[in-house]
């Protein structure tokens, strides 16, 4: 066994608090007033995703006052390092100095922003400057996790995902500071995601056990929250519906316990290989993953023909020839973008990946996406 994070035994971090359970978005209020009371700071900042800004209700009912900051988050496009400098420097255009408490409310981009703003509210410099592993050095605001879709593990994870469009790096704050103080989650709140982007989420945790359980770098303590994670995402996928109460709620333990097993694991093959279909076609993170494992039956085959199985069980579409009629450079492009990522291919096929993962044979594995 390789431990995850580099050193012999990685000393891991987990969530400290949540509360679980449907209707359990309603403590958020007095949360955030027992932070305003122990910090002596009146402000909160409220990043939200923008699906629910149409909900004008919305902002009083998660207890914010006024003094608070709530933006919402733009998810068109995933956060990005530039994204979370400006939104920093309008905070402090805001007069928002040092809050409280910051307050998640969204998908894994969402609750990343938060978790990267956090940071720097407390860090010096660019949001740049903290890609990569333990670069943080002072511990971030205080923040509050709220998921409202499930699957990414972004909650419970350490680290938080941006693109550096200058470097073209892709790559998180990686640090025991990113990892939410408190998470809230109340299933309730995924009721009205759309099909088919909650089986592409939902299906990110489910590809990130399948690749930790399928790689090199196994620990027992991983495999056992994998291995639940994969339980919990059958009873979903192969229920009568999943998005039904009960299929929600499991759903939201399998990402809070997928994000767990990310810290002691590695993904694999489907996430570089998504990775490039992000980069080059800016396609999104959950379906970027989907198009990858239904094209990966070699290499994962027994989680591919369940994947199809629960594809099939929920009646949801997976984009197809989205790279088919792309020119050749552009696929080369991909495989550049995805072999970058060494960490993950050594898990999954050894230091030798690249024998494996010849340019012909990954471009001809994404003309088939
Ligand atoms: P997302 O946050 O981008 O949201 C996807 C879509 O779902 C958006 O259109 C959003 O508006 C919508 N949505 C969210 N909640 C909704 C609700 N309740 N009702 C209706 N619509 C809703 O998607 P995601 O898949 O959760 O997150 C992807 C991001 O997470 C990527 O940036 C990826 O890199 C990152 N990620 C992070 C980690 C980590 O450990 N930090 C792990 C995996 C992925
Ligand atoms: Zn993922």
């Amino acid at each position: 066994m390789i431990p995850a994070t580099g050193s012999q035994f990685p000393n891991i971090k987990n969530v400290p608090r949540y509360v679980f359970g449907s209707g359990s978005r309603h403590s958020l209020g007095a949360m955030v007033d027992a932070r305003r009371a122990a910090s002596g700071k009146p402000a909160a900042v409220f990043l939200i995703d923008e699906f629910f800004s149409a909900d004008g209700d919305l902002p009083k009912a998660l207890g914010v006052k006024d003094g608070d900051a709530v933006r919402y988050v733009d998810v068109a496009e995933e956060p990005t390092t530039e994204a979370v400098d400006a939104l920093l420097e309008d905070l402090r255009a805001a007069g928002i100095t040092e809050p409280a408490a910051i307050v998640g409310v969204g998908g894994g981009t969402t609750l990343d922003t938060a978790k990267a703003v956090a940071n720097l509210f407390t860090n010096p410099g660019r949001a740049e400057n903290y890609q990569g592993w333990d670069l943080v050095k002072n511990p971030g605001v205080y923040k509050i996790g709220v998921p409202t879709i499930s699957g990414t593990g972004a909650e419970s994870s350490r680290t938080c995902v941006m693109t550096n469009h200058r470097t073209g790096l892709k790559l998180g704050m990686n640090s025991d500071y990113t990892i939410y103080d408190q998470l809230i989650l109340d299933p309730d709140l995924s009721s009205t995601v759309s099909r088919n982007q909650y089986f592409y989420t939902g299906m990110d945790a489910y590809i990130h056990c399948v690749e930790s359980l399928a790689g090199r770098y196994r620990n027992p303590i991983g495999d056992a929250f994998s291995g639940t994670v994969l339980n919990l995402c059958r009873e979903v996928f192969f229920g009568d519906d999943m998005m039904s109460q009960s299929g929600r709620e499991h759903l939201m333990v399998a990402s809070y316990l997928g994000g767990c097993a990310l810290a002691t694991s590695f993904v694999g093959l489907v996430h570089p290989l998504s990775a490039g279909l992000s980069v080059v076609l800016g396609l999104h993170h959950g379906v970027a993953n989907c198009i990858t494992l239904n094209a990966l039956p070699e290499f994962y085959p027994e989680a591919h023909a369940e994947f199809r199985k629960f594809i099939d069980k929920q009646g949801v579409s997976i984009p197809e020839r989205v790279c088919a009629d792309l020119p050749e450079e552009k696929l080369v492009e991909m495989f550049e973008a995805a072999t970058l990522h060494e960490k993950p291919l050594t898990n999954a096929l050894g230091p030798e990946f690249r024998q494996t993962l010849t340019r012909e044979r990954v471009v001809g594995i994404y003309r088939r996406m």
